[in-house]
């Protein structure tokens, strides 16, 4: 197989799309694919030969026609717009949701606790990585999600590693809905805790699988609250039904829900007016609605301080950054009082999935801000990435494995700072590079 085999070269070079191009992108190979030909990886080498056949391939040929719009580099950045080459783009794909980014009270909290604590912490949470900023970040993370107590870690993603790789074991069971975050997945092989999928969102599936894993005594059921993929939502009340009849442990992560869903923010249970405790394990992200870095687990006064001693990103890694952690707890105090820049992200959200689906764009499943455009193949998810750009509109072309295979999307994402004139402008452009 040549290295420039995958996905079916609809041109390589000749593309097309490699015509239509207004505005330059940047090249983050460093000219690499025009110096040769593509690379072919030898096996026992380092590389997975048949990922890396897939990905030298789609760059070689996404580079040559003009299509790699990854890894751009944005020389600034504001709630709706980006710099990129000279141009101002119309950004589409952001995760600041509630145009949080750049509020002046969360910078002011960021640059303070500079000020006050410095740009590192000097150490892991257990020994000497903690400040006064995470214990307030903890209790506002717990207030936000209606529980006893929360850890704050470096990364959604390590929360999710850490809080399973931490309690979970190979005698358990994971169930976890087919859509969920890979992190969660990779906490079960952390774990070495076997897992069962069922069909995304289904609950009867759930109750089936519930039924046939009697046997072992401790399940965990797995589910995001709001999917980062399809931006829809997870059947919250029939979940939590289900795992009280069947004594199974829950835990939901709130990366995208937080911000989204309920009328102030707060998530799944607030969408469906159920308490913080309906559920065993919250986790999260400190990087998409609240402008910051980092994640979150939440629960238990008991379940956080097993975990101060449990859970390895706690114990052997970083703590978060002090100027995160103030940002964060600033940024929920700002959202919680703000339920104006939900009603306008959930607004502009509509504005658009309606817009799109009445000009018969497929947008799923997706019920709020979280909008995919889906159009199956990869190669059409480049080129209509590269129209909407060349249209002045940034937006992600997404690919498996985030998605499944043949379920190439755009992945858009509208905020409260997006006006109706804005909403308009992103879907004249869809008309423009459908043309
Ligand atoms: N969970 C979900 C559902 C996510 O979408 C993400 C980020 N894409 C994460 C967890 C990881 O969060 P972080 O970026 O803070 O590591």
């Amino acid at each position: 197989m040549s290295a420039l085999a995958y996905p079916p070269p609809p041109g390589s070079s000749e593309h097309p799309d490699s015509r239509s191009i207004r505005g330059r992108l940047q090249d983050p190979f460093d000219g690499y694919f025009r110096r040769r030909d593509g690379w072919t990886p030898e096996p026992g080498g380092l590389l997975d030969v048949p990922a890396a056949h897939r990905w030298f391939g789609a760059m070689a040929w996404t580079s040559r026609a003009g299509l790699y719009s990854y890894q751009q580099a944005f020389t600034r950045v504001d709630a709706t717009h980006v710099g990129l080459e000279g141009r101002r783009l119309l950004m589409l794909s952001s995760y600041d949701y509630l145009a949080l980014r750049g509020h002046p009270e969360i910078d002011a909290a960021a640059i303070d606790a500079v000020r006050r604590h410095g740009t590192g912490t000097g150490g892991v949470r257990l020994l000497t990585g903690t400040c006064s900023l995470h214990r307030e970040l903890e209790a506002a993370l717990a207030g936000l999600k209606g529980v006893d107590a929360a850890l704050a870690l470096g990364s959604g993603y390590a929360a999710n590693v850490g809080v399973i790789g931490a309690l979970f074991g190979p005698r358990d069971l994971v169930l976890a809905d087919q859509s969920v975050h890979r992190s969660i997945l990779e906490g079960c092989r952390v774990a070495g805790v076997p897992v069962r999928t069922f069909h995304h969102n289904d609950v009867a599936a759930l109750r089936g699988l519930l039924e046939d894993t009697r046997a072992t005594p401790r399940r965990l059921i797995a589910v995001d609250g709001l999917y980062s993929m399809d931006g829809d939502v997870c059947p919250l009340p029939g979940i939590v039904a289900l795992k009280n009849e069947h004594g199974a442990f829950l835990l939901v992560d709130e990366a995208h829900a937080v911000g989204v869903l309920g009328a102030t923010g707060r998530g799944v249970n607030e969408h469906f007016g159920l308490p913080g405790s309906s559920v065993d394990l919250w986790t999260g992200s400190l990087s998409k609605a609240i402008p910051a870095s980092g994640g979150y687990i939440a629960g238990s006064r008991e379940l956080v301080m097993y975990l101060q001693h449990g859970t390895a990103p706690f114990m052997f890694s970083a703590a978060l950054a002090p100027a995160s952690a103030a940002a964060a707890r600033t940024a929920i105090a700002v959202m919680l009082r703000s339920p104006e820049r939900i009603a306008r992200q959930v607004r502009a959200g509509a504005r658009l999935r309606e817009g799109l689906a009445r000009r018969g764009w497929n947008t799923g499943t997706s019920s709020n801000a979280l909008v995919p455009v889906i159009v199956e193949d990869d190669a059409v998810a480049y080129a209509l990435a590269r129209r909407l750009l060349d249209e002045g509109v940034f937006a992600s072309a997404i690919v498996a494995p985030a998605v499944p295979l043949r379920g190439a999307r755009l992945r858009l994402c509208v905020g409260a700072a997006h006006s109706d004139d804005d909403i308009d402008e992103a879907l004249h452009a869809f008309d423009a590079a459908r043309r």
